[in-house]
C-alpha cells in the first residue's frame, strides 16, 4: 500500500513548474539543483543497470540515485560510513545534549546569508562551550564535542539551531587527568546563553562593518546604520535560547541519536500521506502538545517553498567537531582521555545500517526462484529527456 503514497519527488514532478511560476526568481541555483536531482533520482534519466538471475532468467532494472544530500531517497550510504568513524570516537562516560537556537528575529537575515550566519552560529556556540567549560568556576577542563546544524521544524518552518553532543567531562587544563562533570549536569545554560548571544552579535556586527551581509527586499533598510543599531539593540535585549535536552543514557544511545539525526533531510518520504488537488498532507509531531501526532495540509507550492528553505550552501559542512574531537589531534586526544579513564576502546555492538554500497558487494539472491543469484548483465546509459518534456526547473544548467 505504501507504494501508492507520494514522495517528495512526486510533489516536485507534479507541482514544480507551478512553484517556479511564483517563486522562480527567488530560487537559488543550489535549490534548482536540488529540485532537479530529486525529481530525476532513480529514473531512466540517470541511467542504471540490469540484473538477471543466473538460474531462472528473472530480470530487474535499477536506476541510479542522484546522491544529492538533500534527497530523501539518498541518505543511507554516507551515513553508514560516518557512523563507523564516530563509533571509534566514543568515550565510556555519560553524554550530554545541548541545543543553541537562533532567535526568530534573525530568520530572514539568515535566509539571505545562509553560509555566513550558519558559520557564525557554529563559531559562537563552539567558542561559548569551550570557554565556559575551560573556566575553573565551572568545569575547568578542555572538552570536545560534535555539532550538527538543523534548520527545520516539524512542519518544515525555518528554525536554525545547532545540536551539540558532548561527553560529560574533559582533560584538565594541564592535561594530566580527566575531570568528570557532575552527575546529570553539564554546564549552566543561562551562562551559556548570555555568552553565546554576546559572541554571536560580536561576529554579526563585524560582518556588517565589513559589508559582508546581503540585505535585500524587506531587509534593505537595515543597511542604514541607525536601523542596524536598533536591530542589534533589540537582539541584545532578549534572552537567547540555549537548552539542555535529557542526557543520553549510554554511549550507544549517542550513536542511535547520531544515526537518526545527522544525515536527515527536512522531511522523510515516510511522513507524506497524500498529494491531491495540488495539496500535500503530511504527518508531524506537535511538541507543544506532548509530542502528539497530527497532520497538516499545505498547498504543494508552499510545501516545495518550505522544503527548499533548508537547502544548504554548496559544500557547507553541517556536522563539525571541536576541541578534543576536532579532526586535528583527535586520535591522540582520545587515547589520552582513555588512558586517564582507565578504559580501552568502547565495547559496543556495531550499529547496523543498510548501506547501498554494502548491498552492491554481495550478490543478491533471486526474489523469484530463490535459488539463483542476480548478476549484472547490462549497463543502461542515461536517457536525457526530450526538450518538450523538460519542466522549467530542469532547464537551467546547474551542473
Ligand atoms: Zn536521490
Ligand atoms: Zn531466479
Amino acid at each position: 500500500m505504501k507504494d501508492h503514497w507520494p514522495e517528495v519527488a512526486d510533489v516536485i514532478r507534479e507541482c514544480g513548474s507551478r512553484y517556479f511560476k511564483t517563486y522562480g526568481s527567488s530560487t537559488s541555483l543550489s535549490q534548482r539543483r536540488v529540485m532537479k536531482d530529486i525529481s530525476l533520482c532513480r529514473t531512466a534519466a540517470l541511467g542504471g543497470h540490469k540484473d538477471q538471475c543466473d538460474k531462472c532468467g528473472h530480470e530487474v532494472i535499477s536506476y541510479n540515485s542522484c546522491r544529492n544530500r538533500h534527497c530523501p531517497k539518498c541518505q543511507g550510504a554516507a551515513q553508514a560510513q560516518w557512523l563507523e568513524a564516530r563509533e571509534a570516537d566514543l568515550l565510556n562516560v555519560p553524554y550530554f545534549h545541548v541545543v543553541f537556537t537562533l532567535p526568530h528575529e534573525l530568520g530572514s537575515l539568515a535566509l539571505q546569508n545562509k553560509r555566513l550566519i550558519y558559520g557564525i552560529l557554529f563559531r559562537a556556540a563552539s567558542e561559548t562551550l569551550l570557554t565556559i567549560a575551560g573556566d575553573p568556576k565551572h568545569l575547568g577542563a578542555k572538552i570536545g564535542f560534535h555539532m550538527i546544524l538543523h534548520t527545520w521544524g516539524q512542519t518544515l518552518i525555518y528554525h536554525p539551531r545547532v545540536h551539540v553532543v558532548v561527553p560529560g567531562g574533559g582533560l584538565s587544563l594541564d592535561q594530566t587527568r580527566w575531570i568528570s562533570s557532575r552527575k546529570g549536569f553539564f554546564l549552566p545554560v543561562r551562562v551559556l546563553s548570555s555568552l553565546f548571544r554576546k559572541k554571536f552579535l560580536f561576529y554579526l556586527k563585524k560582518s556588517f562593518r565589513e559589508e559582508k551581509l546581503s540585505l535585500h527586499g524587506q531587509l534593505r533598510t537595515l543597511s542604514q546604520s541607525r536601523r542596524w543599531r536598533d536591530f542589534i539593540k533589540n537582539l541584545e535585549k532578549n534572552d537567547w535560547v540555549v537548552y539542555a535536552k535529557p542526557p543520553f543514557g549510554s554511549p550507544e544511545q549517542v550513536l542511535k541519536y547520531l544515526a537518526r539525526y545527522t544525515h536527515r533531510v527536512a522531511i522523510s518520504n515516510r511522513r507524506l500521506l497524500s498529494l491531491r488537488d495540488g495539496k500535500v498532507t503530511f504527518r508531524y509531531k506537535d511538541y507543544s502538545r506532548q509530542d502528539s501526532k497530527r497532520t497538516i495540509t499545505l498547498q504543494a507550492t508552499e510545501f516545495i517553498r518550505r522544503f527548499l528553505l533548508h537547502v544548504l550552501p554548496k559544500r557547507f559542512m553541517r556536522i563539525r567537531h571541536y576541541g578534543l574531537l576536532a579532526n586535528r589531534g583527535r586520535k591522540e586526544n582520545l587515547a589520552l582521555c582513555r588512558s586517564y579513564l582507565g578504559t580501552a576502546c568502547l565495547d559496543s555492538t556495531p550499529v547496523k545500517i543498510t548501506n547501498e554500497q554494502e548491498q552492491d558487494k554481495s550478490k543478491p539472491i533471486c526474489p523469484v526462484c530463490g535459488k539463483g543469484y542476480m548478476i549484472r548483465v547490462e549497463a543502461i546509459p542515461k536517457q536525457p529527456k526530450k526538450n518538450k518534456e523538460i519542466p522549467c526547473y530542469l532547464m537551467f544548467d546547474t551542473s
